[in-house]
């Protein structure tokens, strides 16, 4: 439930920041990263993706950020998507050909949680994603597909969306990502 409402953003920050307010991580052995909140996104140097709300920061002068579930990946990981699927964190994607996000599409070309045995790539902050979002007013349910277009970019592809519970709205994980940002 990461990220979903102002109120859980809170309880979490309270928590992360009494337990690991600096951490020292392999990809930036130079200095230590910084846990903070950015409202103004900014592009992870482990995923190359970008994010907003809680991140790794360093703390010297470099411009070097982390999602935090970048700068704290679980080894090995189970997503209720892919039950039969036992992901590694890699620093960045194995082989040389391109290979693309399954929750969003997108490509993927720095940390990433890969299955061996079926090739399944997932972005650390994709493979985090939260089940329900919450604003509040409407609470959207995170799906492996949908067969409807989505609100926003009006495309149907085969990303994971997030739909209401009256069904009347479905929005890709990358197009949520978009309005979030705005
Ligand atoms: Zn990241
Ligand atoms: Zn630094
Ligand atoms: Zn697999
Ligand atoms: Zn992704
Ligand atoms: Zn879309």
């Amino acid at each position: 439930m990461m990220y979903s409402t102002s109120k859980s953003f809170r309880k979490e920050t309270s928590i992360t920041n009494t337990k690991c307010s600096e951490i020292s991580h392999f990809s930036h052995p130079k200095h230590k990263l910084r846990f903070e909140y950015s409202e103004f996104p900014f592009k992870c140097d482990g995923c190359k993706e970008v994010g907003i709300g809680l991140r790794y920061k360093c703390s010297s002068i470099c411009d070097y950020d982390l999602h935090m579930h970048c700068a704290i990946p679980s080894p090995s990981l189970y997503h209720p998507f892919y039950p039969k699927c036992s992901f590694q964190f890699l620093s960045k994607p194995p082989g040389n050909i391109p290979r693309y996000c399954n929750a969003c599409e997108k490509g993927v070309t720095g940390f990433v949680y890969h299955c061996m045995t079926c090739g399944f790539d997932l972005h650390p902050c994709c493979a985090k994603l939260p089940m329900v979002l919450d604003d509040g007013e409407i609470k959207l349910y995170l799906y492996r597909k949908v067969s409807s277009p989505c609100h926003r970019c009006g495309q149907k592809g085969r990303s994971w969306s997030y739909r209401s519970s009256c069904k009347k709205c479905n929005l890709h994980v990358a197009c949520v990502r978009e309005i979030q940002r705005l």
